[in-house]
C-alpha cells in the first residue's frame, strides 16, 4: 500500500530531476565532421552525368558502408527520409490518380510523399498488437487503382511484410516499406526495411542514429536504383546524356546528402546496433516492472520479430480501470514521467485530407479528372487507430531520453503508485 498523496494532489514526485536527453553524438562524429571540414570538400555532387553525378567520398563511402550494414543490394543517401520517401514513390512509376494504400499511423510524410506525384493516398486500418496495418483492411481498400501499398515498421516493429508481399504479388502491387523507426531491428532473422521493393531510414535527430538531417534508401532492384539517384539529382538534366529512355518520374530534385552528414553516418552506422540494444534492454526492464498492472498493456513483440522501442508504446483498457486515460496522463505527468504522450497520428484526419485542400485551392488532386473515384477521408474509416488515439493509446516516447536502469526503475514506481489510486484519489 503505498500512503504518499499522488503528486497531483500535493503529494511528492515520485520523478524529481528531468531525464537525460538522448544524445548519439560523440568523438568519433566530431573528429570526421571535422575532417571533412578541413578537406574543404563539403559536397561533390554534380546535376551532370558525370563521375560527380553519383557524390563525394564520403557520401559514397557511407552508402557502400550501409549496404553492408544493413545487408541490401543497393543504397542511395538523401537529405531527408521525406526526401527519400519522395524520391520512392517517383522511383516505383506511380502515375497521377493511382492509389497508394497507406497507414493513418505514421509521421504525415509518409502519405505526403504519394500526393507529391499526384497519386491519391488511401488509408487502411492498423491493428492494435504492433499498431501495423491491418491486412484485412489493405485487401478491402485494394480497387482497379490501386499501384503500391506504403507500410510503415511503426514505433519499431516490423510490419507483417511476408504477408505484404503476398498481397502485392497477387495483385501485382509494388511495396514501399518506411522503416524511419525500426533501424537494426529484424524479422525471422532478416533485416527490417530491406524486403520491399524500396524501403529506407530517418537520419532526422531524433532517430536511434543521426546526422541532423538526413535519409537511407535501400533496394535489391536495379532499375529502382538507377531511378532513386537520378530523382535525387536532377534527373530531366541528366537523362539524355546517360541514355535513359524510360522518362516516367524523372523529374528531379535536390535531394543530395552532404559530405559532413555522410562522414557522421558513417560513425552513426557503426554504433546503432548498440544503440538499439540498449534502448531494448530498458524497454525489457520496464515491461519486467510493469508486469501484473491490470488494465495495461505493455508493448507486443511478434515471434521472430525484434523492436527498436522509437516509442514504447501501451494500450490502457479504460473501462477495466474505470478511469480516463486523461487522467492517468496527468497524474503520471505530476509524478515526474515526462515524454508520455496519449494517442498518435490519424494522419487522415489532418486538415489537407479532410478539406481536400492540397496542390492549390481548388482540391487537386482529389477534384481533377486524373483522380478516379471518390476517396473517402471521413472519420470513422479508420476505426481502430481512432478509437486508439481517441482513447487508449498511451506511448512512452523513448527516443527522448537516455534512460539509465534507476531511470526505468522509478518510471515503474510512478505507474505503481498512480495505479495504487486507481478508485480513490483518481
Ligand atoms: C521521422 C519519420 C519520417 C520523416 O523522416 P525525416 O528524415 O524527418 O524526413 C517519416 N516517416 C516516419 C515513420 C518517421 O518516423
Amino acid at each position: 500500500m503505498i500512503t504518499e498523496k499522488l503528486a497531483l494532489h500535493g503529494g511528492p514526485k515520485t520523478i524529481a530531476k528531468p531525464f537525460k536527453r538522448y544524445n548519439p553524438i560523440g568523438k568519433e562524429e566530431v573528429d570526421a565532421a571535422k575532417a571533412v571540414v578541413e578537406s574543404g570538400v563539403l559536397s561533390k555532387f554534380l546535376g551532370c552525368w558525370e563521375p560527380d553525378f553519383y557524390g563525394g567520398p564520403k557520401v559514397q563511402e557511407f552508402e557502400r558502408a550501409c549496404e553492408k550494414f544493413f545487408g541490401v543490394k543497393h543504397v542511395v543517401t538523401v537529405n531527408s527520409w521525406t526526401s527519400g520517401l519522395i524520391a520512392a514513390v517517383g522511383a516505383i512509376g506511380i502515375e497521377p490518380g493511382d492509389e497508394v494504400i497507406v497507414t493513418p499511423w505514421t509521421m504525415c510524410a509518409s502519405a505526403t510523399a504519394i500526393l507529391h506525384w499526384n497519386a491519391i493516398p488511401v488509408f487502411a486500418d492498423i491493428e492494435p498488437e504492433t499498431f501495423n496495418l491491418d491486412l484485412k483492411s489493405v485487401e478491402a481498400n485494394i480497387t482497379p487503382y490501386t499501384k503500391a501499398i506504403m507500410a510503415v515498421d511503426i514505433f519499431g516493429h516490423s510490419c507483417d511484410i511476408d504477408a505484404l508481399m503476398e498481397i502485392a504479388v497477387r495483385h501485382n502491387l509494388k511495396v514501399i516499406t518506411d522503416t524511419a523507426q525500426a533501424p537494426g531491428t529484424f524479422n525471422q532473422g532478416r533485416v527490417t526495411g530491406t524486403l520491399a521493393h524500396v524501403g529506407g531510414y530517418s537520419l532526422n535527430y531524433h532517430k536511434h542514429i543521426h546526422t541532423g538531417e538526413g535519409g537511407i534508401l535501400v533496394t535489391n532492384d536495379d532499375d529502382i536504383f538507377d531511378r532513386l539517384q537520378l530523382i535525387r539529382n536532377h534527373a530531366e538534366a541528366v537523362v539524355a546524356d546517360k541514355g535513359v529512355g524510360n522518362l516516367t518520374n524523372m523529374v528531379g530534385h535536390n535531394f543530395r546528402l552532404g559530405e559532413i552528414e555522410s562522414a557522421i553516418g558513417i560513425e552513426q552506422l557503426k554504433k546503432l546496433k548498440g544503440f538499439v540494444e540498449g534502448r531494448q534492454r530498458a524497454a525489457q526492464r520496464l515491461t519486467d516492472g510493469l508486469r501484473g498492472l491490470s488494465g495495461l498493456r505493455t508493448p507486443v513483440v511478434k515471434p521472430g520479430c525484434t523492436h527498436a522501442y522509437y516509442m514504447y508504446p501501451m494500450i490502457l483498457d479504460v473501462d477495466r480501470l474505470g478511469v480516463s486515460r486523461e487522467k492517468i496522463h496527468s497524474a503520471m505527468e505530476a509524478e515526474g514521467v515526462t515524454g508520455l504522450a496519449q494517442g498518435y497520428a490519424n494522419v487522415h484526419l489532418l486538415p489537407m485530407y479532410q478539406k481536400k485542400v492540397a496542390y492549390g485551392s481548388n482540391g487537386f488532386p482529389w477534384t481533377s479528372d486524373i483522380c478516379h473515384r471518390d476517396v473517402s477521408y471521413a472519420k470513422g474509416i479508420c476505426p481502430v487507430a481512432e478509437e486508439l488515439h481517441d482513447k487508449t493509446y498511451l506511448g512512452f516516447e523513448m527516443c527522448l531520453h537516455e534512460l539509465e536502469n534507476e531511470d526505468v526503475d522509478l518510471i515503474v514506481a510512478a505507474f505503481k503508485k498512480v495505479w495504487s489510486k486507481i478508485g480513490s484519489e483518481l
